[in-house]
């Protein structure tokens, strides 16, 4: 795993995408380094959660520096849990970067080629994706929560790539953030359904002891989706840290029973 995770508790710890190249930078946040108060300590990025709008506003601000960006430069997807995904201009630099701007509606995903824009996503236990085309200069962020990744977002954030910028899906770099996994992440019949029915029975482990239980592994169904759609294997990422498994660290809205805050996926061209 190439990045700078360490597990402490201690100083702030990101992970960073390993690109190699100063013309794209990336993130994806944790707990430490902000301003918010329990149960949202400390760098919750999320409005919607119940934290003070103040101390969000500021995390962000935080967030964005650490890949040279403003809270300006910000693009926020409103994220509904569908698999739709908007192209993002000039016009939309700063949608959704506070409360006095409207997110980009509809969308849980967003890519552009425009520098400097940062395109994010939030995520607590969701897997928070970030797409990367050095060919064709073009970025994306996407999230994935079970009703994303079975209505195909991690394709549909591909196919908008390659309409929009003629990105091709073998030029695609992606990275999967910390996210709950199969470790934690216990469904029903009503997920594991559409989930099968998607993917196979591959990514759903059943739970002899509990009948009708199954453990998914979102980031597999991810994997079958992006590899079909034509990204390489070695272009995938999966940074393999469990929200649920580090709450002491990042948020888990399953392990923290809905009283949490986000971390922030964020990607920008130089
Ligand atoms: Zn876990």
């Amino acid at each position: 795993m190439r990045t700078n995770w360490t597990g402490s508790a201690g100083d702030p710890v990101w992970i960073r995408p390993d690109w190699s190249t100063d013309r794209v930078r990336g993130i994806f946040s944790f707990r430490e380094g902000g301003v918010s108060d329990a149960p949202y300590q400390s760098l919750n990025v999320g409005y919607h959660v119940g934290d003070d709008a103040a101390a969000v506003t500021e995390n962000r601000r935080r967030c964005a520096e650490k890949i040279g960006a403003t809270l300006e430069d910000l693009v926020v997807p409103e994220q509904v849990h569908g698999a739709g995904v908007a192209v993002v201009t000039e016009a939309h630099r700063g949608r959704g970067s506070t409360p006095a701007f409207p997110p980009i509606p509809g969308v849980d995903g967003v890519v552009s080629n425009v520098p400097g824009l940062t395109l994010t996503i939030m995520a607590a236990d969701c897997v928070p994706m970030l797409f990367y085309d050095a060919t064709a200069g073009v970025i994306g962020a996407a999230h994935s929560g079970w009703r994303g990744t079975v209505s195909h977002i991690s394709r549909e954030v591909l196919r908008t790539m390659s309409e929009a910028f003629s990105s091709r899906p073998e030029d695609v770099d992606v990275w999967l953030g910390p996210s709950i996994r199969r470790c934690c992440y216990e469904v029903d019949e009503r997920v594991a359904q559409p989930v099968a029915e998607s993917f196979g029975h591959g990514p759903l482990l059943p739970r002899h002891a509990r009948p009708g239980k199954y453990l998914l592994s979102l980031q597999a169904c991810i994997r079958m989706d992006l590899q079909s759609a034509g990204v390489s294997e070695e272009h995938i990422h999966d940074v393999g840290v469990c929200t649920a498994c580090h709450t002491h660290v990042l948020y888990s809205h399953r392990a923290e029973h809905g009283r949490t805050g986000r971390l922030l996926g964020a990607i920008r061209l130089a």
